[in-house]
């Protein structure tokens, strides 16, 4: 588990969160992808079972006198719990995600599994209330992470709410959501919400060097990254992904500025990518990049008072997260990407013109 960079207010919110009597039974972390929701949910994690900060361990030799010592303390990251929950081995500490994870279907019911499901499906919630209704193996609270929370279909969500609302064990619920506003309101008013944003660019590379990496290193990935801690470390981990980053965004340039024909040629070549599992993860990197394009003009259009092409800006950036949606429903891989290239507007960048200025805020 890495670090986690920035989101000091945060920090100092779980943490005393985790030290009340009773934490809240559901936390919602809302935020952008890569901003560091997961990395917070399992600190939490630690907080509410770090053995040193609680004085849970029994342990010959185990100096309790640390026990309650500062009301601000950090998880201690030595103790079992600790260890366990960064490395991802914990037994009670449960990530419910898309695919099979904690699938259980009912009894004498046929169910083919479904690894390839992009949702969160009732027969996985059935599989969280069963596990919750047991206690934890060794923990003092079970954590359970759905990740990404927007995911959960919408029986899911009703089967799960008596468990969101009451767990009946010393079980906590964390969600994870880029679109919170996707989740039912009954879910939604049953979590305690967090907002998790972008991290300034000086923060993520203090960050960086903190890791270890070389100052020229931190520099580039924290000014690539947006703001988002989790693409820095992987740009700072493999530099050759910042290279990618500035191929596609000199292609986003070209292709804005190119007509129809051109346009639907590469609408082609993303369906193509997209269909069969063939290269989705460089399709959704390339939808950030996007994004990452139409801010820069968003800002560009606000430094020259071009009220008209920000508007157009600002819907080309709605477009990328409607185009995500579609794709994640399964919608025809085809019609998505017709609509996203039909959508957005028009830019005759100069040759200057793809400078893309770091943000900060
Ligand atoms: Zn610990
Ligand atoms: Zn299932």
């Amino acid at each position: 588990m890495p670090p986690v960079i920035g989101h000091d207010a945060i920090l100092r919110e779980l943490r005393t969160l985790a030290r009340a009597g009773q934490p809240p039974h559901a936390l919602l972390l809302a935020g952008p992808e890569s901003t560091g929701r997961m990395v917070l949910a399992r600190e939490y994690a630690r907080l509410l079972n770090c053995e040193r900060l609680h004085g849970t361990r029994h342990e010959e030799g185990f100096d309790s006198g640390m026990t309650g010592e500062s009301p601000d303390a950090p998880p201690c990251g030595e103790c079992r719990a600790c260890r366990m929950i960064a490395e991802g081995t914990h037994p009670d500490v449960v990530v419910m995600a898309p695919g099979d994870s904690l699938c259980r279907p009912r009894p004498g019911e046929t169910h083919a599994s479904h690894p390839q499901s992009r949702d969160i499906r009732i027969c996985q919630v059935r599989g969280a209330i069963d596990l919750v209704s047991r206690f934890p193996y060794e923990a003092r609270y079970r954590v359970v992470i759905l990740e990404p929370a927007d995911r959960i279909t919408p029986d899911a969500a009703n089967t799960m709410l008596k468990t969101l609302e009451e767990p009946p064990t010393q079980s906590i619920f964390v969600l994870l959501s880029a679109a919170p506003e996707n989740l039912l309101e009954t879910v939604l008013s049953r979590c305690r919400r967090i907002d998790v944003r972008t991290v300034p660019t000086w923060i993520i590379e203090a960050g960086l060097v903190a890791q270890g990496y070389e100052a020229v290193t931190a520099k580039a990935a924290a000014a690539a990254a947006r703001g988002r801690p989790g693409i820095a470390v992987s740009f700072a981990a493999k530099p050759d992904l910042m290279g990618d980053r500035e191929r596609l965004l000199k292609r986003c340039g070209r292709i804005a500025g190119s007509a129809l024909r051109e346009r639907m040629r590469y609408s082609e070549e993303l369906t193509a990518r997209w269909r069969g599992d063939r290269d989705r993860a460089g399709i959704l990197r390339e939808l950030e990049t996007w994004e990452e394009f139409w801010e820069s003009d968003l800002r560009r259009t606000a430094a020259i008072g071009d009220e008209d092409e920000g508007r157009e800006a600002v819907t080309a950036l709605q477009t990328v997260s409607r185009v995500r949606e579609y794709l994640q429903a399964n919608c025809l891989p085809r019609t998505v990407f017709d609509f996203m290239l039909m959508r957005f507007p028009a830019r005759r960048l100069d040759e200057g013109g793809e400078e893309f200025a770091e943000t900060d805020d």
